[in-house]
């Protein structure tokens, strides 16, 4: 039996003008009546356009906003659509359900959380609060965490995550993400089982709850599930392949009644498989909806033919992905530059004096983004920028040296450097197990009397500070700053630093140990060019004070270069990309380059990047690291352009000019850029 859709129509010609801006196909994802609707289609064709056109044309043909629910990756990007919508449409659009799955999950449950046992006065825990809770629930639990390394309770926290979106028993996540743990399978279940309780008990809801609970509503209670799929008419999903098994059921079981559930998305983009997510939601909803009239968009409207080229060059090689045709609409360009660079200061130094050549050009710092795999590889590029005085503003996440981890590290070099640098000793000393605020302080006020700092601290006295379980660990430190004393080099002392402790507490400590250590590698091989601590402690000082706020200057305050990983970059777009460190190792990092699946995801990444650039797009290699022990270390050039042929980019080659005369005329004055020594720069090695 054919199904019924009527509207009621208010609709005059000039109410629905912004139809016009769609193609055909866009038009039809836009204006179906209903039914499931399936777009997979490439970076830039206008998905995202489409789709907020039909929030805007089903609110213009009067179906109430209340009935609609708009589902999206972040909550940033809900409100753009829906002020996009509100433009588009003379009609009121505060009504419209629009959010994130926790967003709309909270509001739910807040409604009808009783039924599974959900006061709706319950707390979410955020991801601190749910750390908290854990380390309490070890504590109960009696694991013998000081006998063997035990996960810390931010591991146990992604642990948790993993099982709840991935709907995967312990075992398998723990085989698959944890191997380091999979011999502490029962303890761990215990623990994980006590937080349930927990948290069930003290109403407390963590994230993963919130969509675990919502799926459990609806699943079990076929009334309200009913009375929820009746309400909404239609159902609107975003960067649907970034949601995992659960979102998938919620969205399913919402659009169970009408049916009327559009879902856009390309598996091409799919980059969270690290949070649960799966892109065979997408290959899967043709089964769930048998009847799906799947739209395809194949104009793209974002790139120039030649930086589609080489995005769709690239894509190829991956085994794992639906066929798509993607059409250029632009007319030609540039091709895409592929940089070489003598080494990676050289690289800084390519990315801030051509954001200036482009500036010359006519471009503006708003068209221009540089786009990296991990937040280190901005480390010196914001360097180099600070030093030229060129606005900008990293998206998503801390400055570099405003990381927790990265400030460990250096608090350790500090606290050798100035044994009366209190703060560092403060920052270090807490890092203990079992040492909080009040011991440091205590241990602190008694080496701060000392003639030498670091001596006192060795001493006896000091150790009697701290009560007999933790002085294994205190003995630990001492031994550390013992070994760093003795250390000249600033590169010495973080590696030391990482093999004497700092490895073993972030493998314990965080959930995300691996991109970290990756982050205090960098940190180490930004700091080879350095001879000093003193040297590099001053330009790593100087970088933390540039904050935008401070910076900003010319003309126009708003109009900054944007800095960002390509994680954060998603669904965005603009005029010209840079995109460095493409060097195996770096881009795709070390731990891609073991497995085809992961090798495929980061593949997908530098697609993701690519696919941001509207007009020019630069990708610079460099070719070797500078270490102040080894000299010039080789690297080799990605694997993500070594693949490709020749004629998909064209080679830019750097001129060496006269030494620059930067002095007194940025924010650091004459004495500051020991970070840009200007060396006889010997042949590029053969790559
Ligand atoms: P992504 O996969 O990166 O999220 P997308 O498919 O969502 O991309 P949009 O962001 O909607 O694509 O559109 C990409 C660009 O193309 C935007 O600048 C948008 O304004 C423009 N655009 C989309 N559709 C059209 C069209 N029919 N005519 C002209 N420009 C369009
Ligand atoms: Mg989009």
């Amino acid at each position: 039996m054919a199904r019924k859709f009527t509207l009621r129509s208010r609709v005059t010609p000039e109410s629905l003008a912004f139809l016009r801006e769609l193609n055909a196909e866009q038009m039809a994802a836009a204006t179906a009546p209903g039914g499931p609707i399936l777009v997979v289609a490439g970076a830039g064709t206008g998905k995202t356009r489409a789709l907020t056109s039909r929030l805007a044309w089903l609110i213009a043909n009067g179906v109430d906003p209340s009935r609609i629910l708009l589902v999206t990756f972040t909550n940033r990007a809900a409100r753009e659509m829906l002020d996009r919508a509100e433009l588009l449409t003379p009609e009121d659009t505060s009504h419209v359900w629009g959010g994130t799955f926790h967003h709309i999950a909270n509001r739910l449950l807040r409604k009808y959380g009783r039924r599974v046992g959900v006061r709706p006065d319950f707390t979410i825990l955020d991801r601190e609060d749910a750390r908290d809770l854990l380390g309490l629930c070890v504590t109960e639990a009696g694991v013998p965490v000081k006998e063997r390394r035990f996960p810390q309770k931010s591991v146990l926290a992604k642990m948790s995550s993993f099982v709840a979106n991935t709907l995967a028993p312990l075992a398998d996540v723990l085989d698959e993400r944890f191997p380091d743990f999979i011999d502490d399978g029962e303890p761990i279940a215990e623990v994980l089982d006590l937080y349930a309780k927990r948290k069930r008990q003290r109403h407390l809801l963590d994230y993963d709850d919130l969509l675990a609970d919502l799926r459990t509503l609806l699943r079990d209670h076929d009334d309200i599930r009913e009375r929820l799929a009746e309400q909404f008419l239609h159902v609107l999903v975003d960067e649907y392949q970034d949601t995992n098994a659960i979102q998938g059921e919620v969205v399913d079981m919402l659009a169970g009644r009408h049916r009327n559930v559009c879902v856009v998305g390309d598996d091409s983009q799919s980059i969270y498989s690290f949070r649960g997510a799966r892109f065979e939601n997408i290959l899967g909803f043709r089964d769930r909806y048998p009847d799906v009239r799947e739209i395809r968009l194949e104009t793209n409207y974002r790139s120039t033919p030649e930086i589609l080229r080489l995005a769709n060059g690239s894509i190829a090689m991956n085994t794992q992905r639906l066929p798509k045709e993607l059409r250029a609409s632009r007319p030609s360009g540039y091709r895409p530059a592929i940089v070489p660079c003598h080494d990676h200061l050289m690289q800084s130094r390519f990315v801030a004096e051509y954001v200036l050549h482009l500036l010359d050009e006519g471009r503006t710092l708003e068209d221009i983004a540089v786009l990296y795999r991990s937040h280190w590889h901005s480390t010196e590029i914001q360097l180099e920028l600070s030093r030229r005085n060129i606005p900008f503003k990293v998206r998503g996440g801390l400055r570099f040296f405003e990381q927790a981890h990265v400030k460990d590290v250096v608090a350790f070099m500090r606290l050798v450097h100035n044994p009366q640098d209190e703060l560092a000793w403060m920052r270090a000393l807490q890092l203990l197990p079992k040492v909080g605020g009040v011991l440091s302080r205590r241990c602190w006020m008694l080496v701060s009397e000392a003639e030498d700092a670091v001596q006192a601290a060795q001493g006896a006295e000091a150790a009697q500070v701290f009560p007999r379980h933790a002085r294994p660990f205190y003995g630990q430190f001492v031994e550390l700053i013992a070994a760093l004393d003795e250390m000249d080099s600033p590169a010495d002392i973080i590696g030391e630093t990482l093999r004497g402790f700092y490895d073993d507490y972030m493998t314990s400590k965080f959930e995300n140990a691996r991109m970290r250590r990756e982050d205090v590698k960098g940190l180490q091989a930004f700091a080879e060019q350095y001879a000093t601590p003193e040297a590099f402690l001053a330009d790593v000082a100087l970088a933390g004070d540039f904050s935008t706020e401070t910076v900003v200057e010319g003309p126009d305050a708003d109009d900054y270069l944007t800095l960002s990983t390509i994680h954060q970059a998603k669904g965005l777009e603009w005029e010209v990309v840079l995109i460095p460190w493409l060097a195996e190792g770096y881009f795709p990092t070390d731990f891609a380059i073991n497995s085809v699946e992961d090798e495929e995801e980061e593949r997908r990444v530098f697609h993701v990047a690519v696919t941001r650039a509207k007009d020019e797009l630069y990708l610079a290699v460099p070719q070797t690291r500078r270490s102040q022990s080894r000299g010039f270390v080789l690297m080799k050039p990605s694997r993500f352009l070594t693949e490709l042929s020749d004629e998909l980019t064209e080679p830019m080659e750097l001129e060496q000019g006269l030494p620059e005369l930067i002095a007194g005329e940025g924010p650091l004055p004459a004495a500051a850029p020991a970070a840009t020594p200007v060396l006889p720069l010997p042949d590029p090695p053969p790559t």
